[in-house]
């Protein structure tokens, strides 16, 4: 694809061509090929707190935290040291460790709603997982999703899916087959009577309905007041399971994740991202009676060669023992900083701007229509946002290529760089 607007990649270039030749698109994950903005991607050399450094030298703001994750910033001393520790004693063992009943009892500690969890590699193997288990347990095949939400990539899940594949506009995927998409019913993000239409006509065969209690793989889209209410009692009323998908959410906008915010419990809940301190982990627990069906204490298959692994679980167990109640609250704080000096500068420049925001997720969506699903985010100028994107870029801020994707706060983020993101941010949109 096109060059970049930095001065200095040649090198960034090199790689990328070197890249494609071995890789599909050059990566490992569609989004990082920066096709939708049209650039080349930048490759990373290191990071520190929070900055990210690329091989041809600049030094970024990071906003996309490893797409999540990294809510302590890049390379946090302590987890790196609990990761190093770990390592001398070795990487894998395919046999129990007692981090992993560590790490289980935290995230049953501060998850109300789990009552047991179980650890795997990715935020798709936790959703993946937690329906069939929901298929296991109700015996019945039809999911409910909403449109614009993203759960990762199994079957089932890759119908109008967010993210990389709304990014690219590949709302169903090739390779699904029709009698999996058949058995998933999307309707839009926040409008509980259309959920109830659904229970309404296909109650008795919906297993499960999945959702993001802040969707964020449509930019970010908090819940509307009673929506996440309406799915628990819909839900019950028809003997479905709820399953809060907080890959993203989870430890990210609160101390008890999505669901102590809004004081919501589903029956499942998925983790990915925070949970792994930036090494690859996922989880799904809640409902024992649900969670012992699981293998070996029940009949529903699931297993995992490097489940648990204890480089992961350092990494995970160090970043959430590192997050306090008090955490949270920088977060809260240094995001709305960032909010209320991005809508300054939306204001100053007139330019149409919805800035969404839960915690440290911050989402400004060009366009000054009030964004609750993916049809109203989709009233963003994405032109505008690729001429944005690339002069963040140009001015030293990294944010995820997509307009629907969020921005995320991390901990480590002092106020002087917020405020030479805004800064950024204002230059960024005089150039527009
Ligand atoms: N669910 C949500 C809400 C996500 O945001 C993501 C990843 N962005 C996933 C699931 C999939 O997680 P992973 O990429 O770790 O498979």
């Amino acid at each position: 694809s096109g060059q970049s607007n930095l001065k200095n990649n040649e090198r960034s270039v090199a790689a990328f061509a070197r890249a494609k030749q071995v890789m599909p698109g050059g990566v490992n994950s569609p989004v990082r090929a920066f096709k939708s903005v049209g650039l080349n991607p930048v490759y990373m050399d290191r990071g520190e707190g929070s900055r990210i450094y690329d091989i041809d030298g600049n030094g970024y703001i990071d906003y996309v935290a490893s797409w999540g994750p990294l809510i302590m910033g890049h390379a946090h001393p302590e987890v790196i040291d609990a990761i190093k520790r770990t390592a001398e004693k070795g990487t894998s063992f395919g046999a129990p460790t007692e981090l992993e009943t560590a790490m289980a009892e935290l995230v049953i500690e501060r998850v109300p709603s789990v009552e047991i969890v179980r650890m795997v590699n990715s935020g798709t193997e936790a959703t993946m997982s937690a329906l069939r288990l929901a298929r296991g347990y109700t015996k019945r095949s039809k999911i409910l999703k909403f449109e614009g939400s993203y759960h990762g990539h199994a079957d089932s899940l890759l119908i109008k899916a967010g993210s990389g594949v709304a990014t690219l506009g590949l709302p169903d995927s090739p390779g699904v087959p029709e009698h999996v998409a058949s058995n998933t019913i999307t309707v839009p993000y926040n409008d509980l009577e259309s959920v109830e239409l659904a229970f309404e006509k296909f109650g008795e065969e919906i297993a499960c309905v999945i959702v993001e209690p802040v969707a964020g793989n449509m930019g970010v889209v908090p819940p509307l007041p009673g929506f996440l209410q309406g799915l628990r009692d819909i839900t019950a009323q028809y003997g479905s399971v709820l399953i809060f998908d907080e890959v993203m959410t989870g430890f990210r906008v609160g101390y008890s994740c999505a669901q102590g915010l809004y004081g919501i419990a589903p029956d499942l809940t998925c983790f990915g991202k925070v949970i792994g301190g930036g090494l690859p982990v996922g989880a799904y627990g809640g409902k024992r009676e649900l969670m012992e069906l699981i293998a070996p204490s029940g009949p529903i298959y699931q297993a995992g060669t490097l489940s648990g692994n204890p480089l992961a679980m350092a990494a995970g167990y160090t970043t959430l023992k590192l997050l306090t109640p008090e955490t949270y609250e920088q977060l809260e704080r240094q995001a709305v900083r960032l909010q209320l000096g991005f809508e300054a500068n939306a204001r100053k420049h007139g330019i149409a701007s919805t800035i969404n925001r839960v915690g440290s997720m911050v989402c400004p969506f060009f366009t000054d229509t009030f964004v609750i699903n993916y049809e109203t985010a989709k009233t963003s100028d994405l032109e505008r946002f690729k001429a944005y994107f690339a002069a963040m870029l140009d001015l030293g801020v990294s944010i995820a290529p997509s307009q629907f994707e969020g921005m995320f706060v991390s901990a480590v983020h002092t106020n002087e760089d917020i405020d030479a993101t805004i800064e950024a941010h204002d230059r960024a949109l005089a150039r527009l």
